[in-house]
């Protein structure tokens, strides 16, 4: 038996076959055409899915459940997307009419994020652990977290939004409204405004060279320069490894995670992201001086956590 796994985004909706091993064997994806409607997309979920049966050449028969990861908050148990915007999901009964298209195959959603963690939970970083957190540095910070082996959202699916714990009170503007927000310095967004606020007043920095101008500053300028030797771009990176080290203490006080992995694209920068930051919450966290304290590790399953955590949902 098999599980499937799709992966719904803004742009494109991945969907992927996950043996009883775990192991992701097929994904395919097509664009989600959002702009067509919520009939249409959910339409186009169903695509996907059966592309990916095809394409590994199996049946529904042979699938024992179908698990979805979509943006926005979800109504716990129940596979209702209260709010979406970008699909346009309003109350949207996403996992009911999914599964019209499946009769007798049961059908789960969860928030995108959260999948990312339960997937690194069961098979990634975090396995073997019934206490994970993982954070992805994307353009926002998003995370989940598990608790005791269950999925942890809140009582109305809008919790584990760890993006918007403040780390600088009265600080940067965040797109929730709040000021100061760790999404703000710890984003590659914040990375990239860090970057330019430090370009403004230091015109000779090498930052400006490899980046040409300041529209082009992206996430990998600042560590790019450093590794150049370029010393203003050192300030930039320690800036942000502080910020980023700083809300992973605040997870570790908090949470007391077996492990905490760090994903999305920054965490490509491996040790150099990871070292640092393992070194500041080792100075700063409350559980130092224990035996035991959370370990930090970098995310095992990149892009595939989305289809991958899931279809494991049904797991
Ligand atoms: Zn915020």
């Amino acid at each position: 038996m098999y599980y499937l796994g799709i992966d719904l985004g803004g742009t494109n909706i991945a969907a992927g076959i996950v043996d009883e091993e775990m192991k992701l064997v097929y994904k395919t994806s097509i664009p989600t055409e959002a702009k067509t409607g919520v009939e249409n997309v959910i339409a186009r979920m169903a695509d996907a899915a059966k592309a990916a049966m095809e394409g590994f050449g199996i049946t529904i028969q042979e699938i024992k459940s179908i698990g979805v990861g979509t943006p926005g908050a979800v109504e716990p148990g129940t596979g209702v997307v209260i709010y979406a915007a970008n699909l346009g999901f309003k109350h949207t009964p996403l996992g009911k009419l999914l599964g019209e298209y499946f009769p007798g195959t049961p059908v789960r959603v969860e928030n995108d994020a959260n999948v990312a963690a339960w997937a690194e939970a069961k098979c990634g970083a975090a396995v073997g652990t019934a206490n994970s957190v993982t954070v992805t540095l994307g353009t926002g910070v998003g995370g989940g977290m598990i608790i005791n082996g269950q999925l942890y959202s809140g009582f109305n699916g809008m919790g584990a939004e760890l993006g918007h714990m403040v780390i600088h009170e009265n600080g940067r503007p965040c797109g929730c409204g709040r000021k100061g927000c760790w999404e703000a310095y710890a984003s590659v967004s914040g990375l990239i405004a860090t970057t330019k606020e430090h370009m403004e007043v230091n015109p000779e920095s090498l930052m400006w060279k490899i980046a040409g101008s300041l529209e082009k500053v992206n996430g990998l300028t600042s560590f790019d320069a450093m590794r150049k030797g370029d010393e203003e771009a050192k300030k930039v990176v320690d800036k942000y490894l502080d910020s980023v080290a700083c809300g992973v203490t605040d997870l570790c006080n908090m949470l007391q995670p077996e492990i905490l992995c760090i994903g999305g694209g920054i965490s490509k920068e491996g040790d150099t992201l990871l070292k640092p930051v393992q070194e500041y919450v080792m100075k700063e966290m409350f559980a130092r001086f224990n035996d035991t304290h959370t370990e930090i590790k970098i995310a095992k399953l990149g892009n595939d956590a989305g289809i991958i955590g899931a279809a494991l949902l049904g797991a």
